[in-house]
């Protein structure tokens, strides 16, 4: 098809096209070709050219490894709008949404090479005659797997914290969004990387993760998806004593004070939440809202719920896209009528929209109960809950009430407040009065359940290294 490359492998520094899976386009549940698998043996060769490629990596001057990463930011920011057409046809988000997340995966590949050229370690003072000097040391080759649902910003993460750290990698990157790393290792290609430093391949994700993370070559370990998987997975990582960087689902509260506009966060909310149509692991989704603007909050989130534009991505008006595969479109539903019939109120959507393409509009429950499978289980989707609460303190007690803790927002214009708020909420990120969990230079992760490890910030790069103390008897 137009304006969608073709999916091929990339390992040791070559393309190898084969055959493999259809790629379905969400939009209208066209195919728009066709992603490869990887045999063993191709991952055998990954393997060693990412073994190969480390030795070479690691041993490049930092600031030469910075020079081949920021052109490969400078290539992609050339290429985003052929980059935004193949992301919204196959993931479905809106293009104007398509060439942010290029953009933002441009800063942090930016912020992490010139970072990386910073991972200082320290001399530590002691006796007379005895130096202990501590070294930063890129841990060895990675093995990463990124999700559907930012089909280049996730992957470039991981790229640009190995390759920043002076790691090489295997990238498994989503099946069902392939062109999003094909277009970001061929920048990295086309920028000068040596052969092996940076190797992709697709295929079966449980083949090719019990492949790959036993092998005494692989170093670390690093996951974003879902908290199933992400257990499995960090459990294997442990049998081989590897570390990991596990990145999980989240079911992201949000604690709305009463000293704010209701309408104007209410606005903000359907903005925040309407991204990605909701796919996204730091999604808005809990609201809890105090008593005395809650009816106004509720019904202005509704009405403005409802006035959102779905549509084919490629559309630039529409403001929020097709779910990414059917699944989504089950979840949803399922989510609604159990929370329909323990008694929640339907204020905005709840249905599908037509049957060719996976659309459902921005659905907004209110009173929701807390036994609602919706308010434990992260629904992934487009699907709002808006409960009210009395206090400060039963809107934090609620929002630390599930397993999770990944992103949690709150608004309030009170400084004692917004001080509660960042002692108490059990996240990894807290934003308050907006709805941007993580920026390139923070650190990004979570706590409980849902994972550890950082991406992003001096913290996401150490996770590449490992800390060796070197104690010299220097007299
Ligand atoms: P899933 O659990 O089947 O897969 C989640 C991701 O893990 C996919 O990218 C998949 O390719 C990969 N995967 C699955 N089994 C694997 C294995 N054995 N080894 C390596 N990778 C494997 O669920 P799904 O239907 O694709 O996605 C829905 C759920 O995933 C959502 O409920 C959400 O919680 C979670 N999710 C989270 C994120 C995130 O950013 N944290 C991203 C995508 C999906």
């Amino acid at each position: 098809m137009a304006n969608y490359p073709e999916i091929q492998l990339y390992i040791d520094g070559r393309w190898k096209h084969a055959s493999g899976q259809p790629i379905i386009n969400p939009a209208d549940e066209t195919t728009l070709g066709t992603v490869p698998t990887a045999t063993r043996t191709d991952l055998d060769d990954a393997l060693d050219a990412a073994e190969r490629g480390f030795a070479i990596w690691r041993k490049t001057a930092p600031l030469k490894r910075a020079q081949i990463i920021l052109k490969a930011a400078a290539l992609i920011r050339d290429r985003v709008d052929e980059m935004a057409v193949a992301m919204t046809l196959e993931q479905g988000k809106p293009i104007e949404q398509a060439r942010l997340e290029i953009l933002r995966g441009c800063e942090i590949i930016e912020w992490d090479a010139t970072e990386g050229q910073r991972l200082y370690g320290r001399v530590i003072p002691s006796e007379p005659g005895m130096r202990h000097t501590v070294l930063r040391q890129p841990i060895g080759p990675v093995a990463a797997f990124s999700p559907w649902n930012f089909p280049m910003s996730s992957p470039a993460r991981k790229v640009a914290g190995a390759l920043s750290s002076g790691c090489s990698i295997i990238l498994k990157a989503s099946e069902e969004t392939p062109a999003g790393a094909v277009q970001l290792v061929r920048a990295f290609h086309d920028a000068g990387l040596p052969a092996g430093v940076l190797n992709l391949v697709f295929g079966n994700p449980a083949e090719i993760s019990e492949y790959l993370i036993p092998q005494s070559r692989i170093r670390l370990v690093t996951f974003t998806g879902s908290i199933p998987v992400g257990k499995y997975l960090a459990a294997m990582a442990g049998t081989h004593m590897k570390p990991a960087i596990i990145e999980l689902g989240g079911h992201g509260p949000v604690i709305v004070c009463d000293d704010v506009d209701p309408v104007a966060t209410a606005a903000a909310s359907v903005v925040g939440k309407s991204r990605n149509a909701g796919q996204v692991c730091v999604a808005p989704t809990r609201f809890f809202v105090q008593e005395s603007i809650y009816d106004r909050f509720a019904n202005v989130f509704a009405e403005k719920a409802s006035a959102l534009k779905v549509g084919n991505g490629l559309d630039p008006s529409s403001q929020m896209g097709p779910l990414a595969n059917s699944r989504r479109i089950d979840a949803m539903e399922t989510l609604v009528a159990d929370a329909k019939a323990r008694g929640a109120r339907v204020l905005a959507g709840g249905h599908r929209r037509g049957d060719r393409g996976y659309y459902f509009p921005l659905t907004v429950l209110a009173d929701v109960p807390d036994d609602a499978r919706a308010m434990n289980e992260e629904p992934f989707g487009p699907l709002a809950l808006v409960n009210p609460v009395k206090t400060l303190d039963e809107a934090i007690e609620k929002a630390n009430s599930l397993p999770f803790g990944l992103a949690a927002y709150a608004f309030t214009r009170s400084a004692e407040n917004a001080d509660r708020l960042a002692e108490g909420v059990e996240a990894g990120n807290l934003s308050i009065n907006h709805f941007v969990a993580s920026v390139a230079e923070t650190p990004f992760g979570g706590v409980k359940e849902s994972g550890y490890g950082r991406e992003g910030g001096t913290e996401g790069l150490q996770c590449y290294t490992v800390v060796k103390n070197v104690s010299h008897k220097t007299g």
